[in-house]
């Protein structure tokens, strides 16, 4: 599959902000996954990027994207980094995306994507998304690319007042994509679907 045989796939998937699907033509994915993987690097699926950790799907970066979107964020969170691809398609949408990785190396080979690709609002921070990033809260938008059983307290506390929150709620047996906003002083839960993500682990390594 190649660039625009993605775009059409994502638009029969039921994408349709053009800001989502004109930063997914711009980003070159294949700046994001392995030597070994560069053939794939258009296929909607998921792909492999060490240590035990994968790129996202096109169509979930996509569909979580989307949906933050429309609550028009300005400064967004992204909890596990990654390949950094979530993150620069992110930039492109929104004013400033902070991003936060556990692993190391993963932070520094993604932060010297943003530098190389010249994503300068990219923040990456390397630490344990569990906590958020409380020197930089509040943020508009949260987005959070691993799983876990219950949304993370400290996640809930860094939003702003309308803000919302994006991430799979499950176990390794089943997930669903969850979008989280404030009603009148309760959070709100929405169910978008079916997905699979690595587990969010604590602790940074
Ligand atoms: N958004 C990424 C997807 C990466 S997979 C991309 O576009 O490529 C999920 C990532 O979350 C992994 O890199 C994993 O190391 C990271 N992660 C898991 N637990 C974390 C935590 N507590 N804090 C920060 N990152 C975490």
């Amino acid at each position: 599959m190649n660039k625009q045989q993605l775009l059409d796939e994502l638009t029969t998937q039921g994408i349709r902000d053009p800001r989502v699907l004109a930063a997914i033509k711009k980003v070159s994915r294949q700046s994001f996954v392995a030597e070994e993987e560069q053939r794939y690097a258009y296929a909607n699926n998921a792909l492999p990027i060490g240590y035990g950790q994968t790129i996202s799907q096109p169509y979930v970066v996509a569909v979580m994207t989307q949906a933050i979107l429309k609550h028009h964020p300005k400064k967004v969170l992204e909890v596990g980094t990654g390949s950094g691809y979530q993150a620069a398609i992110l930039s492109l949408c929104v004013e400033a995306v902070y991003t936060v990785e556990r692993i190391k190396a993963l932070y520094e080979q993604a932060k010297a994507r943003f530098h190389v690709l010249q994503l300068e609002n990219v923040h990456p921070f390397y630490g344990d998304g569990y906590e958020g990033l409380a020197a930089q809260a509040p943020f508009d938008a949260i987005l959070v690319t691993a799983r876990t059983e219950e949304v993370p307290k400290a996640l809930l506390a860094q939003l702003a007042p309308q803000g919302c929150l994006v991430m799979p709620i499950g176990d390794e047996a089943s997930q669903e994509l969850v979008l989280v906003t404030q009603q009148n002083g309760q959070w709100h839960y929405q169910n978008l679907g079916a997905v699979v993500f690595v587990p969010l682990q604590p602790g940074i390594i």
